[in-house]
């Protein structure tokens, strides 16, 4: 493809995109293909020549949008939104255009440097504590997933807790080493049992076990210090050395938010062995942080060495650009920096430049903060404001039409950051099922479900950009007659 070829595609894919976009109301939501659909469509190799656009062109058309299931659409109000923009979008096709894998300071200087600013803007916008700017020894760095932040974030918290142990008791060389790898059979990471799944995973990638602590329905699932304290304690009477825990900001089966305000005088009441790392995993509700009447969360955080929201579920920003700020960089390049010869430069050696390859698993790295810039500038913080205040707006509207169906719906959880979770009354899960599986089968919305507890709840998200208010007051509608249709086949 030559430039002018280029220059024809190019526009001829944007009106693609843009035609996307606007039949996204009118397309069902979630593809009807069946497994294995797509193999037969498609030749047995790839072409021996060259083919023309339009042939491309016409098999996304035909073939693979009929096998997308709609993020973007209004009517996607399952798991937790993935929201582009057209911002964003171009934001990506600047950084295709450059591509570079800028591992390091040298590899492409303004990769490096657009992305300390933008983190620090992020930082700032958020309402985080000071200490995870990079103009002290914090600093923020973009991460693929949140679940990529967590792994991050636990390797350098066993990094940390052994260094520290074995400086403690004066151990070099052999002794050191032995003692470090006999610390390491020991370790035990933590998390609520309601904490994304991303933390168990993370403690099997970090060869640590995992320790889930309890959260109760009645707490509304929160995780409490008392808990944390508790199950720190009976850790350590077992022989083992609690070394992180994940605290979340809006969890994944119900948005919950832990006590972060009773969890940091935990930690803090550690004194000298303040060895435990704690992670704010803030994927989805983060967020929300954008609004002033949400930034209250954050007082607890100086207590805390790391925080991750993923800008790619709530904040308008194409996946993936999962934003992770931690309180001392050092730890991370402690934990993650090895320079062989082939890496090595004057700017590194310097000191005077950031290398993100040591803040991270990879060594290549997209350069992901054009897309963050170009959503910041374009949308403005009142913007974003706007965008966040208006899904919360659509959570509570669907919270008020849920209690105006009492007859039919009980709210589980306290609603939270544009999320919902109820039952089907007759209150049994095998009816909410049910229900959930009719609406979904229905074609028109897409929700998703989970279990809390031993409680079967359905979930509805309201967080998608494209989202407007008739929207929520038809999926309202489709789950009344569902329900309906449900409960007077229960009562024949
Ligand atoms: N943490 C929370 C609270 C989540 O809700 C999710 C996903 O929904 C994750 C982590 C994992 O996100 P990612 O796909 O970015 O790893």
């Amino acid at each position: 493809m030559d430039a002018n070829q280029f220059r024809e595609a190019a526009h001829a894919a944007v009106e693609d995109v843009i035609k996307y976009y606007e039949s996204l109301g009118e397309r069902r939501v979630v593809s009807d293909v069946s497994p294995g659909y797509l193999r037969p469509q498609l030749p047995s190799g790839p072409p021996q020549t060259s083919e023309p656009f339009t042939a491309i062109q016409r098999d996304i058309a035909n073939l693979i949008i009929p096998g997308l299931t709609h993020w973007q659409s209004p009517n996607f109000m399952a798991y937790y939104p993935a929201n582009a923009s057209f911002p964003s979008i171009l934001g990506e096709i600047y950084s295709a255009t450059f591509t570079a894998p800028a591992f390091n300071w040298l590899a492409s200087p303004a990769c490096t440097e657009l992305e300390t600013v933008v983190l620090d803007w992020m930082c700032e916008l958020l309402g985080l504590p000071e200490c995870f700017l990079s103009k002290g020894e914090g600093g923020g760095v973009i991460q693929g997933t949140a679940s990529e932040a967590i792994v991050v974030a636990m390797v350098a918290a066993r990094e940390r807790y052994l260094r520290n142990k074995c400086d403690a008791e004066g151990l070099e060389g052999e002794a050191r080493e032995a003692r470090m790898s006999e610390l390491k059979s020991k370790l035990v990471a933590l998390g609520s049992d309601q904490a994304h799944s991303s933390t168990q995973k993370g403690a099997l990638i970090a060869g640590t076990k995992f320790q889930s602590v309890p959260t109760k329905m009645e707490d509304n699932c929160a995780l409490r210090g008392e808990e944390v304290r508790r199950v720190i304690k009976e850790c350590k009477e077992k022989g083992l050395e609690p070394y992180y825990l994940t605290v979340t900001m809006g969890t994944t089966g119900t948005c919950a938010t832990d006590r972060f305000d009773e969890i940091s005088k935990v930690v803090g009441e550690r004194g000298e062995e303040k060895d435990i790392w704690v992670h704010v995993d803030a994927a989805y509700a983060g967020a929300a942080l954008v609004l002033d009447e949400y930034k209250h969360f954050t007082k607890d955080w100086n207590a805390f060495d790391s925080f991750d929201m993923n800008m790619h579920k709530w904040l308008l920003t194409n996946f993936d650009a999962s934003c992770f700020f931690v309180k001392r960089r050092a730890n991370l390049t402690h934990a993650l920096s090895i320079n062989p010869a082939y890496l090595r430069n004057t700017f590194t050696d310097s000191g005077l430049v950031t290398d993100y390859r040591d803040w991270q698993i990879p060594l290549g790295r997209r350069f992901r903060s054009l897309k963050i810039w170009f959503v910041l500038r374009s949308y403005g913080i009142e913007g974003l404001q706007a965008h966040i205040r208006k899904h919360v707006g659509f959570g509570k509207l669907f919270t008020s039409l849920l209690q105006s169906r009492k007859d039919l719906f009980s709210i589980t959880t306290e609603p939270a950051f544009s999320l919902n979770c109820f039952t089907a009354l007759l209150d049994t899960n095998e009816v909410t099922k049910e229900v959930y599986e009719r609406v979904n089968q229905h074609g028109e919305i897409f929700l998703t479900s989970t279990v809390v507890h031993g409680v079967y709840v359905i979930r509805v998200v309201t967080g998608s950009p494209w989202t407007e208010e008739k929207y929520v007051r038809r999926a309202f509608e489709i789950l009344v007659q569902v329900a309906e249709e449900v409960l007077s086949g229960k009562e024949d």
